[in-house]
């Protein structure tokens, strides 16, 4: 249920920067969430449509899901990881509690599980767009 919460925040940051813009109304928002971060999209963007306030009436929510890029703790490789290529349980295993992914997840090259995730978790503002106050 933490869409709800996330919801919030996200509309939260847009007015401000909706502010700080001199938009009146805001007309496109832009987020995005990691493929490691617990988050459903579209739970995500129910909760947007539910909260939204005046200034959002018109807003259409864009919600990018960012491949998670890893980096080994022992030999230093990075690689991207793609939730995808992992069998539905896996996957699964892993939306729900990305610390888990330490059981599932070697480094390609040394095959060591101890590895940091440099992207793919979180959830930000990429951007917003709307209709400037006129004068
Ligand atoms: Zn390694």
């Amino acid at each position: 249920m933490h869409e709800w919460a996330l919801a919030e925040a996200i509309l939260a940051s847009a007015k401000q920067v909706a502010e700080q813009e001199s938009l009146k109304e805001v007309t496109e928002v832009t987020i995005k969430v990691g493929e490691l971060q617990q988050v459903e999209p579209p739970i995500l963007r129910f909760a947007l449509t539910q909260m939204k306030t005046d200034l959002f009436r018109n807003a259409k929510f864009h919600i990018l899901k960012i491949n998670s890029t890893l980096k080994c703790r022992v030999c230093a490789t990075k690689w991207q990881f793609n939730l995808k290529k992992l069998d539905k349980a896996t996957a699964e295993a892993i939306h729900f509690v990305p610390e888990a992914s330490h059981s599932f997840i070697k480094c390609p090259k040394c095959g060591s599980p101890d590895f940091e995730i440099i992207n793919g978790r979180g959830v930000w503002l990429q951007n917003i767009k709307g209709v400037k106050h006129n004068g």
